[in-house]
């Protein structure tokens, strides 16, 4: 039997992870214990992390910036009030993730942790431009999501490291705030293809603003600058929206694999873009 310990402060999951460093750090083990049960990885022992409580905060704690904690869940990001009035995109996300039982079990570590490129959290997070908090027994460091993003699976932690939460800067006023999934069905769908899309727009109804990021098109989530810039100073319609969609489609890497082919992500992801023009209205 692998024995699982249960620290409930940081100081002793720093001490915890010193004597046992092969242990694997669980979350809410959605993605972990999954992937034990598949025979992929035999860690020693686990260290839960749900009764250290500072990692479940989600507070205004910076002027300027929301701190969501690595431990909080799904379900209580989706329904926190802060998540509510200034997260949107974040909360449509959420809201699409897995089912209830995994919204209730699965934290917002965890999926970043797990470094899919279909994490439905990423996308909206590359959006806003979060920063992703690292602490170990003697520091802390922060990073962007694409510095931490290294690869399917692979993220900056260091051995001794954590996650401690995700930093999102208090956000401009945008006109649109849209995350979209296409999956292969309608429910407890892993994403195919998903956009994050913020745009602002002045009174006359140009783009003044636009970040793009798009998920399960590539090794990570991809924001396409280009696509980003051809939609400034131009009105969010159909033609300018068509010339982006090109340039994403371009910039974009996705593979094929048993869920989608290459050239269908390619296309769904321009796609997807074209549907602000409804929303734009
Ligand atoms: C049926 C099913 C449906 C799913 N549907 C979706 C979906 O629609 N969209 C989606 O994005 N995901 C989905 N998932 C995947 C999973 O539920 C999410 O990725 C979830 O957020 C993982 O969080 P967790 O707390 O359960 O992580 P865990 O399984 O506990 O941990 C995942 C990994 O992260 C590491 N880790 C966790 N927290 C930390 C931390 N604070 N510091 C360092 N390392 C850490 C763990 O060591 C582990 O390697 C689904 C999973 C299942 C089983």
């Amino acid at each position: 039997m692998r024995p699982v310990h249960l620290p409930s402060s940081l100081a002793e999951l720093w001490d915890l992870m010193a004597a046992h460093p092969g242990a694997a750090l669980l979350a809410g083990g959605s993605d972990l214990l999954v992937r034990l049960r598949q025979g992929l990885g035999d860690p020693p022992a686990l260290i839960g992390l749900e009764r250290i409580v500072e990692l479940g905060r989600v507070q205004a704690q910076e002027p300027g910036w929301l701190f969501l904690g690595a431990m909080a869940t799904h379900s209580l990001l989706l329904e926190h009030p802060l998540v509510r009035e200034h997260l949107p995109i974040l909360r449509q996300a959420l809201a699409v993730l897995g089912s209830p039982l995994i919204r209730n079990q699965g934290t917002l570590g965890g999926n970043l942790c797990t470094a899919s490129p279909a994490g439905d959290t990423l996308a909206p997070l590359y959006a806003l431009e979060a920063q992703v908090e690292v602490r170990s027994a003697s520091a802390s460091r922060r990073l962007g999501m694409g510095d931490f993003i290294l690869g399917p699976g692979r993220t900056a932690l260091k051995p001794g490291e954590v996650l401690y939460g995700v930093w999102v800067p208090q956000q401009p006023a945008w006109s649109i705030a849209h995350f979209e999934k296409v999956g292969r069905r309608q429910a407890l769908a892993i994403a195919v293809v998903s956009l994050a899309a913020l745009i602002a727009r002045d009174e006359s109804g140009l783009v003044t603003r636009a970040r793009l990021a798009w998920g399960s098109v590539g090794p990570t989530v991809l924001r396409v600058p280009a696509a980003e810039e051809a939609l400034l100073g131009r009105p969010l319609d159909d033609a300018s929206l068509q010339a982006a969609a090109q340039l994403a489609r371009q910039a974009l890497s996705p593979i094929d694999d048993g869920r989608a082919s290459a050239a269908y992500r390619r296309q769904v992801a321009g796609n997807l873009l074209l549907r602000l023009a409804r929303r734009g209205s």
